[in-house]
C-alpha cells in the first residue's frame, strides 16, 4: 500500500465521462436526502418547483436553488434550537459540533454525525496521501485544538493512513519548535502565516528550520500556499516541500494539490461537485480560463448538507491534466480570492492576493506587509506597507521602485509605499488580516 501513489486508486483514475456518471447519481442521492430529512430544504426546493425525480441531467442540477451562508445563519437562529430545522438527523446523532471562524459576520455551526466525521477523516486521507504522507511519516500539527474545523480532521487522516501523530496543542510557538526537533518530525500542518511565522521564531532561537526534519508541509486556511512567492518562502525558509489544500467547515475537504505541484488544486470529484459560476451572469463556466465563483456539493455528508452552496471562492478551471494521473480535474493557483475581497479601487478590480504574490517575490522585505485602503475626499489611495530585512536596508529606494513597478503590471494601480524596519508590522498566530479596507462604513459616493 505504501508504494501506491494513490488514496484511491479506483476513484482517483477514474475517466471522467465516468466521473460525470458518479457525479449525477451522487448529486441525485443527496437531494433526496435533504428533500426528506430537512424542512429547511424541502420549502426551498417546493418554492422552486423541483422534486427528486426532476434531477436527470446536470442542466437539471443547474436549476436547484444555490444555499448562502446567511440563509444558514437565519435558519440556526430559529427553533429547534440549536440547529434550526435544516438538520437531516436525529439530534442524538449528533456527535461533533464545530462553528465557522465568523470573520463574516455571526458564526454558522455545524454538525456531524459520526459517520460525517469518518467521512471528514476519508476526504483529507486522499490530500495527505495524495502529498506524500505515509505510515512511516511522524506528523506535528501546531494547532489550537479548538471549536474550529481545521486540523482536526487532518489529524484524524494522518491516524487513519497510518501515520503517527503529535498534538501541538496548547503548546507556545516555541515549545513546538523544539518538540519538533526532538521528535525529528517529518511533516507538519498549518497556515502559511503560521508556518512562516514559526520560522522566523526559530531563527531567533538561532535554529535553523532548513536543518530541521521537516520534509513536508501541509497548508490550508489561507491562499498562501499556492501563491508562489509564498510557497518558495515557505519551501526555502524549512528545506521542506510544501502542499496546498482548501476546505470549509460547512463544506469539508475538498481539493487538495499532489506531489507533482500542477499550480493548482485537484478537485476531489468523487465526494464533490464543484460548479463554476460566472460573478456577473450566474452562468454556470465549464471551459478552463475563466473565473468565477464556485458552487459546490458534498455528496455524503448527512446531518447538515452542503448542496449548491455558494462558497463566495474565486477559482477558474486548468487547461491540462495533472502529470501525476490524477483524473480530477484541477483549478488553476487553487482558491485566488473571494467573491467579498474582491474590491473595486479607482474603478479597478483589486485581489489581495496579488499584491502578496509580489511584496513576497520581492528579495530584502520580510514576510509580512499590511495594505490599507482609503478614501482621502474622493479618491481612493492604497498604503502598502512593508519591512525591509536586517541588512537591506540600503537599498530601499530600488526596492520600493521594483514594487511599484511590479504592482503597476499586476494590478493596475499605484501604491503609497512605506517601507518599515523589521518586525514593526503586526504578526498573527493563524489567519492574518493584512487587507484593511477603510473605506467600509464611511459614505460611498
Ligand atoms: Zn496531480
Amino acid at each position: 500500500m505504501a508504494d501506491q501513489p494513490y488514496w484511491n486508486p479506483v476513484l482517483e483514475t477514474l475517466e471522467p465521462e465516468r466521473i460525470r456518471q458518479l457525479q449525477l447519481k451522487k448529486f441525485k442521492r443527496i437531494f433526496n436526502w435533504a428533500f426528506e430529512k430537512s424542512k429547511f430544504h424541502r420549502s426551498l426546493y417546493d418554492k422552486a418547483g423541483i422534486k427528486p425525480e426532476d434531477i436527470r441531467s446536470f442542466d437539471d442540477i443547474r436549476r436547484v436553488p444555490k444555499v448562502e451562508k446567511s440563509m444558514m445563519r437565519d435558519i440556526q437562529r430559529k427553533a429547534p434550537f440549536p440547529y434550526g430545522d435544516a438538520l437531516c438527523v436525529p439530534l442524538e446523532e449528533v456527535t461533533e459540533f464545530r462553528q465557522t471562524s465568523g470573520t463574516t459576520g455571526q458564526p454558522v455551526y455545524q454538525p456531524d454525525t459520526w459517520q460525517d466525521w469518518e467521512w471528514w477523516a476519508e476526504c483529507w486521507a486522499y490530500i495527505l496521501w495524495a502529498q506524500g504522507y505515509r505510515p512511516r511519516d511522524r506528523v506535528f500539527i501546531p494547532f489550537g485544538y479548538n471549536i474550529f474545523v481545521a486540523f482536526w480532521a487532518g489529524h484524524y487522516a494522518a491516524e487513519k493512513i497510518g501515520c503517527e501523530v503529535i498534538p501541538g496543542g496548547v503548546l507556545d510557538t516555541k515549545a513546538r519548535i523544539l518538540k519538533i526537533q526532538e521528535l525529528e518530525a517529518t511533516a507538519m500542518m498549518a497556515t502559511p502565516t503560521y508556518v512562516l511565522g514559526m520560522a522566523e521564531t526559530a531563527r531567533k532561537m538561532d535554529l535553523n528550520p532548513a536543518k530541521m526534519t521537516i520534509a513536508k508541509i501541509t497548508c490550508a486556511g489561507e491562499c498562501g500556499a499556492c501563491i508562489p512567492s509564498t510557497k518558495q518562502r515557505i519551501e526555502t525558509s524549512w528545506g521542506a516541500r510544501v502542499y496546498d489544500h482548501a476546505g470549509a467547515t460547512e463544506i469539508g475537504a475538498w481539493s487538495y494539490e499532489c506531489t507533482a505541484q500542477p499550480g493548482g488544486l485537484h478537485v476531489n470529484e468523487a465526494l464533490f461537485l464543484v460548479e463554476i459560476e460566472d460573478i456577473q451572469t450566474g452562468e454556470i463556466i465549464t471551459e478552463p480560463g475563466r473565473r468565477g465563483k464556485m458552487i459546490i456539493t458534498a455528496f455524503d455528508r448527512q446531518a447538515q448538507p452542503c448542496i449548491r452552496f455558494d462558497s463566495k471562492d474565486v477559482i477558474e478551471w486548468a487547461e491540462d491534466p495533472c502529470p501525476c494521473g490524477r483524473s480530477f480535474r484541477i483549478i488553476k493557483g487553487g482558491v485566488v480570492g473571494r467573491a467579498d475581497d474582491i474590491t473595486k479601487v479607482k474603478g479597478v478590480l483589486l485581489a489581495p492576493s496579488a499584491i502578496e504574490e509580489v511584496v513576497r517575490g520581492m528579495d530584502g522585505l520580510s514576510d509580512e506587509y499590511e495594505v490599507i485602503v482609503d478614501k482621502v475626499g474622493d479618491v481612493d489611495q492604497i498604503k502598502l506597507r512593508v519591512e525591509v530585512m536586517p541588512g537591506a536596508q540600503d537599498q530601499c529606494q530600488l526596492i520600493e521602485g521594483e514594487l511599484n513597478n511590479q504592482l503597476r503590471l499586476k494590478t493596475n494601480l499605484r501604491y503609497d509605499i512605506e517601507i518599515c524596519g523589521c518586525d514593526t508590522l503586526p504578526r498573527y498566530e493563524v489567519k492574518a488580516k493584512r487587507f484593511k479596507d477603510l473605506r467600509k462604513g464611511k459614505k460611498q459616493n
